[in-house]
């Protein structure tokens, strides 16, 4: 049992540097319980670094210091936290007052951060503002206050978590002569209901109104006391860092922070809303991409099965041979086989198309294609032709005068509207233009085609090219028509017969597959790393802003960990909002993008999800940097500034 609170032996501190500045060359003093102490001395003297070395924000050198009779020396620095919380509570010049909350949550955070439970909370802030004088002000934004009331605010906050010492730093340095008059009045009055006060000045009025007067010159106190006045009767209790003075729950401790947290987000809107942009953008750019590609997936593989389980092509093998007429009858008789027919395609070569006349060369470059087909590979190849008899008059005698033109290559050629008296020019031979292709599901090429008969291309043309045999069959039976076909061809030399396998086209599938994914791998990657580099950005100027904060947050009782945490938190909260506005982005951005290019939209709810997993995974990883440099913050150098 002691009534010393404090006592300080030989105590030194010299700041290191170029100048190595000797702060306090041996300072020696107690303080007993009830005491109202005053400091002074000219400035620069150290007694703001002898104000944070009594209320641990900083270390001496030398000497021996005792709080309670626990020298601090060897105390691991989260019982140095615990320590500093329980027994001080500060008031510096500028007081800070923690922006976006109002008065009362102020006044209230030493309470959160010490984990005392809300119900308690909120009588000791009301009594804490009453104290000092300032209850009607408590819904007030604290950053609206005066002057005068903002320290009142600081005042109440220093003392709301019962302290054993005030300790104040110039706390009238920035007030007018009245408020200096009610802030030394209130001091006075805390000091008569028993609370021991060391308060650092330049004012000779307010050091006159304390009972004992310390004076620090050249690194040396002294004491200039008239009189020691009595100490008082009360005794404290001996501190013991492992009786925790609040219990509360870790699911109630976890509500507490994360509330904070929602404090400092909403303090500084437009720099929250840059951050959820830019995580925004990382988690909305991989829910589209992976929804886009997703869709694309499906709509080639689709494609492809279609056409792999109904479809084959032949070709032959050595020289220009061609399918001849026996050939298509050959094979349309195969069991399975629907449709089917030749085709023939020129090279670029080939053949000259205008729709000038015979002798046209320099007006017209149509760098579509020509090709030659038979009825059989048209329908095979699902054309939709606007003119009902077109296919008809393919299968005539009139078949090598007539031609058909894909609907973009009679774009190409100028040739819309009614075909009737159409005509186009192969290789100066005039073609009488019967039909437009509009639509040719399975051989889309045809679209880009002016298609006449096999027949107009040896006979008329006078070319001799190989020819592709192109069957439809009943859905599934590909396979087996393209295993029995090679025989029925050619029973002698079977090799001689190419096919387009089945096998060829499902591995074209899966190789489409993996290059979409892999490309959108690459892209998310990389929008979601810079999403992290921008976020990691942003936080860490939002921390060295928050300097003074993190220097109070550490003065009324945080440890290291918990103002790193505070910032993860923050990070977590607003990169899950940006995950959530970004989840919903990229499934609008799929959404318009499958629709514009006449897709089937396939978006999953799990990578919807997962675009708030992502948002909370950068907002979490982009602040570890951040936060860790908040926990680098020196509570005596932030709060100096
Ligand atoms: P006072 O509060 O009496 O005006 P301070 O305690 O603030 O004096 O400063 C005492 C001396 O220590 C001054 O010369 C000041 O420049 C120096 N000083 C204070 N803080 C630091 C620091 N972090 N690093 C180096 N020198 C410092
Ligand atoms: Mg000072």
């Amino acid at each position: 049992m002691t009534l010393t609170v404090i006592r300080l032996q030989s105590v030194g501190k010299t700041y290191p540097g170029a100048q190595g500045a000797v702060a306090l060359s041996n300072v020696s003093f107690e303080i007993r319980q009830g005491d109202f102490i005053s400091i002074t001395g000219p400035s620069g003297s150290g007694k703001s670094s002898l104000l944070n070395v009594l209320g641990l924000l900083d270390q001496k050198d030398r000497g021996t210091y005792f709080v309670r009779d626990v020298s601090v020396d060897g105390l691991s620095p989260r019982t140095l936290d615990t320590l500093r919380s329980r027994t001080f509570g500060f008031v510096f010049q500028a007081s800070h007052a923690i922006g976006g909350r109002t008065v009362g949550k102020n006044v209230e955070l030493p309470l959160v951060i010490t984990g005392v439970r809300r119900s308690k909370r909120f009588r000791l802030v009301r009594d804490a503002l009453e104290s000092v004088g300032i209850l009607h002000k408590a819904n007030d934004d604290a950053a609206l206050l005066s002057g005068g009331e903002r320290q009142r605010m600081a005042i109440a906050r220093a003392l709301v978590h019962s302290p054993d010492i005030l300790l104040l730093d110039e706390p009238t340095g920035n007030l007018d002569s009245e408020n200096t008059a009610r802030v030394i009045a209130l001091l006075h009055q805390l000091n008569s209901r028993g609370i021991t006060i060391v308060v650092v000045t330049h004012d000779p009025i307010l050091a006159a109104a304390t009972s004992r007067q310390l004076v620090l010159r050249d690194g040396v106190v002294r004491e200039t006391t008239a009189q020691a006045p009595d100490a008082r009767e009360k005794a404290l209790p001996e501190f013991d860092p492992d009786i925790p003075r609040n219990r509360r729950r870790p699911f109630a401790r976890s509500l507490d922070a994360f509330s904070d947290a929602l404090y400092g987000i909403t303090e500084k809107p437009v720099r929250t809303a840059l951050l959820m942009l830019v995580v925004m953008l990382g988690a909305g750019g991989l829910v589209a991409a992976q929804g886009i590609s997703q869709s694309a997936a499906n709509q080639i593989s689709g494609l492809l099965t279609t056409a792999a389980l109904d479809e084959i092509y032949a070709t032959t093998s050595g020289g220009n041979r061609q399918f001849t007429d026996a050939d298509v009858s050959t094979a349309l008789h195969l069991d399975g086989v629907v449709l089917g027919g030749t085709a023939t395609d020129l090279g670029n070569g080939d053949a000259r198309v205008s729709r000038l006349g015979p002798l046209a060369q320099e007006g017209d470059r149509f760098t579509g294609f020509v090709s030659g087909s038979d009825t059989g590979a048209l329908k095979a190849a699902g054309v939709i032709i606007d003119s009902s008899n077109a296919l008809s008059l393919f299968n005539s005698p009139v078949a090598e005068r007539v031609a058909l033109l894909g609907s973009r290559a009679a774009d190409q050629l100028g040739l819309t509207g009614s075909f009737t008296d159409g005509q186009v020019w192969i290789s100066g031979h005039p073609f009488a233009v019967v039909g437009l292709i509009t639509s040719a599901d399975r051989n889309p090429r045809l679209l880009d085609s002016v298609v006449i008969s096999n027949s107009a291309i040896s006979s008329r043309l006078g070319l001799s090219k190989p020819s592709t045999l192109f069957l439809k069959t009943e859905p599934g039976m590909s396979h087996a028509v393209g295993a029995a076909l090679p025989f029925a061809l050619d029973s002698v030399n079977p090799d001689r017969v190419k096919l387009q396998a089945t096998a060829d086209i499902g591995s074209v599938r899966a190789g489409v597959n993996t290059q979409l994914n892999g490309l959108i791998l690459v892209m998310a990657l990389v929008l979601l790393g810079l999403a992290v580099l921008a976020t990691a950005a942003v936080m860490a100027s939002a921390v060295l802003t928050r300097h003074a904060e993190i220097g109070l947050r550490r003065a009324i009782g945080s440890s290291r960990t918990a103002v790193g945490r505070l910032f993860v938190i923050e990070g977590i909260i607003l990169g899950s909002a940006g995950g959530f506005a970004g989840s919903a982005a990229g499934v609008v951005i799929a959404l318009v993008a499958c629709i514009s290019q006449g897709w089937t939209p396939s978006l999953s709810l799990l990578s919807a999800l997962s675009g708030i997993v992502v948002g909370m995974g950068v907002g979490a990883i982009a602040t570890i940097a951040p936060a860790i440099l908040a926990t680098r913050v020196q509570p005596a150098v932030a709060l100096r500034s």
